[in-house]
């Protein structure tokens, strides 16, 4: 495969071996850390360019990112070493997660940050962009703007596994599974309740909710 260039950044060089996970780093204006998968025969590569992503595909495998400026592929080996990758939190997306531990990680976060903003942490949880962690909040009826030192063990639990089902199904469809984000304008799918839409956190990421369902 040869280098895949994203305007004047190369973002990946020939050689990336199909069937294995890769940390990754990318730079931007507003996106932060994430991982990449590549998986063996995935015929995902039209309807995945629907979110936009950064796509890179061989022979026999697709590796895709959603946002993202400079897309950098390193080894496993390489990137356990790499100082800037070991701030990585634990991947949902991985066979080895452990979401009752992941939720203890977050329940063990700034108890007076939200957990719309603790989402957005890749040291808390890696790989939650945007979309995700409004559905996350969403799916289990938690509001965003809910305090980490307010949510109990079972709502931290049914966040975390809101967003590894939003991740995986993301990996098998090719797209995200939206239910509220960008639906400002609609009635909430569960209540019929006010959609809203307001700037979260230091970086004002734009952040969905339900007034109606979501606590
Ligand atoms: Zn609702």
């Amino acid at each position: 495969m040869p280098s895949i260039t994203s305007g004047s950044d190369t973002i990946a060089r020939e050689g990336f071996a199909p069937s294995h996970t890769y940390s990754a780093r990318s730079s931007g204006p507003i996106t932060s850390w994430g991982t990449i998968h590549a998986e063996p025969d995935v015929h995902t590569i039209g309807s995945a360019a629907t979110w936009n992503p950064i796509v890179l595909a061989s022979g026999r495998a697709v590796a895709s990112q959603s946002g993202g400026k400079i897309l950098r592929l390193v080894s496993a080996s390489r990137a356990r070493n790499d100082p800037s990758l070991l701030q990585l939190g634990p991947d949902p997306l991985r066979p080895e997660f452990d979401p009752e531990a992941a939720a203890a990680r977050v329940l063990a976060y700034t108890p007076s940050a939200t957990i719309g903003e603790a989402l957005n942490d890749q040291s808390l949880i890696a790989g939650i962009g945007n979309v995700i962690r409004i559905e996350a909040c969403f799916l289990p009826g938690i509001s965003p703007w809910r305090r980490i030192g307010d949510l109990t063990e079972e709502e931290a639990r049914k966040v975390v596994d809101a967003a590894t089902w939003v991740m995986e199904t993301s990996m098998k469809r090719g797209s995200r599974p939206k239910q509220i984000y960008g639906r400002s304008r609609a009635p909430c799918p569960r209540c019929g309740g006010r959609i809203r839409v307001h700037g979260q956190g230091d970086d004002n990421r734009v952040t969905f909710w339900c007034e109606g369902c979501q606590r």
